[in-house]
C-alpha cells in the first residue's frame, strides 16, 4: 500500500479512535481487542513449544563452542545469558515523575549485558548463524549430533565456511550479533546499514573484517538491498528479520532461562502472581520472540506489552489496522525519524505480527525525550547504562497502572497487583562508546532541568 488516501485515511480514523493520537505523535496506550486465552490463541499459531525446545537443545550443543570463542561466556558455560535485577529505586523514582504508584516489584531483564554483542540480538541473531552452519556442516559430513561443537573452533571449519557468505539489513544491533558471529565462524559477512546505525556500529564490525555497506534511508530498504544481493548469489544466506522462524525461536528461548532466574530468585509465577513484561519493539522478531516463548511457559499468567518510540509505531499501526506489513508509518504521515536506533523501523514483520497478535496484551508509544530521562534516571537511582531504544520499557508500569485499568479488571488483576512482578527488558546498551554514553545521559539530564523549570 502506498500512501493512504485521504478519505480512506478519514475512514480508519473514524473506526480507530487511537489513530488520531498516533498520526499526531501523541503517546498513546492500545489494549489488543484480540488477545485470546493461550489455549485458543496457541491452537492457531505457526509454531510452538517443540520449535523452541528445539532450539534450546541447539544452543546447548554450540555451547562449548562458544565457550571457547568467546571468553566472556566461560563463567556461564558457552550460554549467552544476561542478568535480572531488582530496581527498586528506579521504581521509586517512576512512581514520584509520573504520580503514579506502581503496584508489585520492578525488575529489570539486563539483555543490555548480553557478552558478544551488548543486545537483545544476541539471542535471535547468532542463533539463526548457528543453526545455518550447523545445517552446512551436516550436509557435507563434518559433523554430527554427537561431536563436541568446540572442533569447530579449527581452521578447517573456518576454510570450509570461507566459502559461504551470510547478508543482513540492520539499524545496527542485528547486523552486531550476525556480523560478529558470522565472521567468527569463518563465513564472508555483509551487512546493509541503515540510515539510523550509529558510526560506532560500523566501525566495530569493520574493525571485524565485516562489510559494512551503508545506505541514506531506512531499515525497509538496507532489508531490501541485502536480500537482492543474497538472491544473486546461491552460496548466500540471507537473515530476513522481516520474516524468520529462526530468529524468533532464538529470542524465544529467553523465556526457560528466564523462568530459572525467576525460581532461583525465588519469585513466583502463577494465578495470583502475575508477570507484566514491557518490550520495545522495532520490526517485531525480539520482543515477539520473547512474548511467544514466555505465553508458552506462563500461559494466561503472563501479560506482554510492546513499546515503540511515537515517531516509528509500526507494530501498533499493523496491529490495530489489522494491515500488518501491508501498512507502514509514513502510509498515514508519520516520518519514522528517532534516535531510538533499534526500533527505527516504519513496517513491522507480518509474520510476527500475525503470530503474536492472539497472546500480547498491548502497545504503548513513548516519545524520545522520555527515552533520554529515563536513561538518566536509571543511571542515577541503580547505576545501570542503556541504550535510548532499551528505555522504551521503562514507562511501561507506570502506564499500565494509570491507563490499563480497563485491562486489569477485564482480567481479574486489580486484586493481584500488589503481588504482581513487572520485568523491563533492557535490549542493549552495555557496548555503546563512553563518550556517546555520556552524551546520551547529558542530553537526559537538559531535557529533565527544562522540565522543571
Ligand atoms: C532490535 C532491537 C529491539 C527490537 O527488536 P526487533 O526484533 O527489531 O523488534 C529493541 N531494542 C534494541 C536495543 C534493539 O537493538
Amino acid at each position: 500500500m502506498k500512501e493512504i488516501e485521504s478519505k480512506e485515511l478519514q475512514k480508519w480514523k473514524d473506526k480507530y479512535p487511537l489513530l488520531k493520537k498516533l498520526i499526531s505523535m501523541d503517546e498513546v496506550f492500545w489494549l489488543n481487542p484480540n488477545v485470546v486465552d493461550f489455549h485458543t490463541g496457541i491452537k492457531k499459531s505457526p509454531l510452538n513449544h517443540k520449535d523452541v525446545r528445539d532450539a534450546e537443545e541447539r544452543l546447548k550443543r554450540f555451547a562449548p563452542f562458544i565457550a571457547k570463542v568467546f571468553p566472556e561466556t566461560k563463567e556461564m558455560n558457552g550460554l549467552i545469558e544476561s542478568p535480572l535485577v531488582r530496581i527498586p529505586a528506579m521504581k521509586r523514582s517512576l512512581e514520584q515523575a509520573y504520580q503514579q504508584p506502581i503496584l508489585g516489584e520492578l525488575y529489570l531483564k539486563c539483555d543490555s549485558h548480553l557478552p558478544i554483542s551488548g543486545s537483545i540480538k544476541a539471542r535471535g541473531g547468532i542463533y539463526e548463524i548457528l543453526k545455518h552452519a550447523e545445517e552446512l556442516a551436516f550436509q557435507h559430513q563434518l559433523l554430527t549430533l554427537q561431536d563436541d561443537y568446540s572442533i569447530l573452533d579449527s581452521d578447517r571449519f573456518r576454510t570450509f565456511f570461507s566459502h559461504y557468505s551470510i547478508a543482513v539489513g540492520s539499524t545496527g544491533n542485528l547486523g552486531l550479533s550476525i556480523g560478529i558471529i558470522s565472521a567468527k565462524l569463518g563465513f564472508n559477512v555483509s551487512v546493509h546499514m541503515s540510515s539510523d546505525a550509529k558510526q560506532w556500529k560500523k566501525d566495530l564490525l569493520r574493525s571485524k573484517n565485516v562489510k559494512v555497506i551503508e545506505y541514506e534511508a531506512d531499515y525497509s530498504k538496507a532489508v531490501e538491498e541485502g536480500r537482492i544481493q543474497a538472491s544473486n548469489d546461491p552460496t548466500c544466506y540471507f537473515v530476513d528479520d522481516e520474516n524468520s522462524h529462526d530468529l524468533f525461536l532464538g529470542y524465544a528461548v529467553a523465556a526457560s532461562r528466564l523462568k530459572k532466574q525467576l525460581e532461583e530468585q525465588e519469585i513466583t509465577i502463577d494465578e495470583d502472581h502475575p508477570l507484566f513484561v514491557y518490550l520495545p519493539c522495532g520490526v517485531g522478531g525480539g520482543p515477539g520472540g520473547v512474548a511467544f516463548g514466555l505465553k508458552l511457559l506462563y500461559q494466561d499468567n503472563v501479560h506482554c506489552f510492546f513499546a515503540e518510540p511515537t515517531h516509528s509505531p509500526c507494530m501498533l499501526l499493523g496491529l490495530m489496522t489489522g494491515l500488518h506489513d501491508k501498512v507502514s508509518v509514513q502510509d498515514v504521515g508519520i516520518d519514522n525519524v528517532t534516535d531510538a536506533d533499534g526500533l527505527a523501523v516504519g513496517r513491522p514483520s507480518g509474520f510476527v505480527g500475525k503470530t503474536i497478535e492472539p497472546f500480547l496484551s498491548g502497545n504503548y508509544t513513548v516519545s524520545d525525550e522520555q527515552l533520554y530521562k529515563l536513561l538518566k534516571e536509571l543511571v542515577d537511582t541503580e547505576g545501570i547504562h542503556l541504550e535510548p531504544s532499551a528505555l522504551a520499557g521503562m514507562i511501561g508500569p507506570s502506564k499500565l497502572c494509570k491507563e490499563g485499568i480497563e485491562y486489569l479488571q477485564q482480567h481479574h488483576l486489580t486484586e493481584k497487583m500488589s503481588k504482581g512482578i513487572h520485568i523491563v527488558w533492557g535490549t542493549g546498551g552495555s557496548m555503546v562508546p563512553e563518550e556517546m554514553r555520556t552524551k546520551y545521559y547529558e542530553k537526559g539530564a537538559k531535557l529533565a532541568l527544562e522540565k522543571q523549570q
